[in-house]
């Protein structure tokens, strides 16, 4: 294969991955995992498609170990969400190179990383690497919405294909400077989503005569401003308490943390507030459908999320405290997904270290809790998998990252994407040999 650099490989893997269209729904990823076999077969890596549809296929491939060492999986998913042709300034799925960058839906979350990954295993295979275990490469389906195409049925189905020691995985790499200080932030944790749906119970009547009716919608209201108005309790996580120290130089008290964040710098602030504790935000509301019609129900739904090791159960006492007893209401959780961690002391991080020590020598790494989640809380509770969220981005600012992901005129640039594979070729050498 005539190629010039891992520079030029991953840029032109990378405008062919985009232009394949997976918006999910409905993903149509098979085709995203055929261009990815291609690939990675014409560089001698072995490949397999896993499907429970045949049109939502999943990429297996692998370096086998030739020893008895852990194995590492670099992850990605290959889905993409729906693009707005009429708000970009290129067709978002043309994979156009412009001024040093790769322009299109996916380039940042996640075909970037994903055509890194395959660049990474690709060139390691082409020079005779020999793992001492397995260096897996995973292109899954449907992170985006989660309808069990993807890596939650590979695990549950074929667990051999993607059981891992280590995972690297989105969520993470943004390049932080606060003062003086550089930091390159790893998603070593997860919150859990837990939203629930409040059902407020009045009495319907004619809207004309309210004193003959109980509206729901006005008691609703009541919790709403007491939700909002809630404080809760934080806490100083381990992996707070690590970047903390990075940050201020001591760890401060729970109480005062996002106080002394936000004397350093607003941003900083805002990174740091929900990783202290639970984050409630009502978002959705039904009530009545006629205008003049008193409703009877008035539906909440709060978008709740709950920092790693606390479920539900836990929270729910809370919320009922917050909520009062003077109001006649259901609370019912939604779903509990995500809020899982991986131990900081391992072979990965240290890995995680070394390559920003090398890269930038000033700056350090620290970990980070995700306010979201990925995909890596499968491989945590299926095979105990230490899955970090790690894609070093030391170009492009993580403000103006942040603002095109799901969003228009997606784009990564070139030399983003040469450190990343850099970093996922010292991730496998580090941690396999
Ligand atoms: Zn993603």
């Amino acid at each position: 294969m005539a190629v010039t650099s891992l520079r030029g490989e991953v840029t032109d893997l990378l405008s062919r991955l985009i232009r394949v269209d997976t918006t999910n729904p409905p993903g149509n990823e098979t085709a995203a995992a055929e261009l990815l076999r291609e690939y990675l077969e014409a560089n001698g890596v072995e490949c397999a498609l896993y499907s429970r549809v045949p049109e939502r296929a999943n990429l297996v491939a692998r370096i086998r170990g030739v020893g008895e060492g852990p194995a590492l999986l670099l992850l990605g998913h290959t889905d993409v969400v729906l693009a707005a042709a009429a708000e970009w300034s290129v067709a978002p799925f043309s994979g156009e190179v412009r001024d040093g960058e790769v322009w299109g839906r996916g380039a940042l979350d996640m075909k970037g990383q994903v055509a890194a990954n395959a660049v990474a295993i690709a060139s390691l295979a082409r020079e005779g690497f020999e793992p001492q275990g397995d260096l897996i490469f995973a292109a899954t389906a449907d992170e985006e919405v989660g309808d069990d195409f993807g890596l939650s049925w590979l695990c549950a189905e074929h667990p051999d294909a993607v059981r891992c020691d280590y995972s690297i995985n989105e969520g993470g790499g943004e390049r932080l400077v606060i003062g003086e200080t550089v930091l390159y932030l790893c998603a070593t944790a997860e919150k859990m989503s837990a939203p629930f749906r409040l059902r407020v119970h009045g009495r319907s009547g004619h809207a004309a005569m309210p004193g003959i009716a109980d509206n729901a919608l006005v008691k609703a209201a009541r919790l709403i401003e007491r939700l909002s108005a809630h404080r809760p309790e934080p806490q100083i996580q381990p992996e707070v308490e690590a970047f903390l120290r990075a940050v201020l130089g001591d760890v401060p008290a729970a109480g005062t943390a996002a106080h002394r964040a936000r004397e350093l710098d607003r941003s900083l602030a805002e990174l740091v507030e929900p990783m202290l504790s639970t984050t409630l935000s009502p978002t959705m509301i039904a009530a009545s459908q006629k205008r003049n019609v008193i409703p009877a129900l008035c539906e909440i739904v709060v978008d709740c999320r709950l920092l790693p090791g606390q479920t539900p159960a836990d929270a729910e006492p809370v919320i009922r405290s917050v909520l009062g007893s003077d109001v006649d209401y259901e609370l019912e959780f939604l779903q509990a997904e995500g809020g899982t961690r991986s131990e900081l002391a391992t072979p990965l991080w240290a890995a995680v270290e070394a390559f920003v020590a090398e890269t930038e020598p000033a700056a350090r790494a620290v970990p980070l809790i995700c306010t979201g989640f990925t995909d890596s809380h499968w491989l945590r509770e299926a095979f105990g998998t230490v899955a970090y969220g790690f894609f070093p981005a030391r170009v492009m600012p993580p403000d103006v990252a942040s603002a095109l992901i799901h969003s228009a005129d997606e784009r990564v640039p070139v030399a983003d994407l040469e450190l990343g594979v850099e970093w996922l070729r010292f991730a496998a050498r580090t941690v396999l040999t």
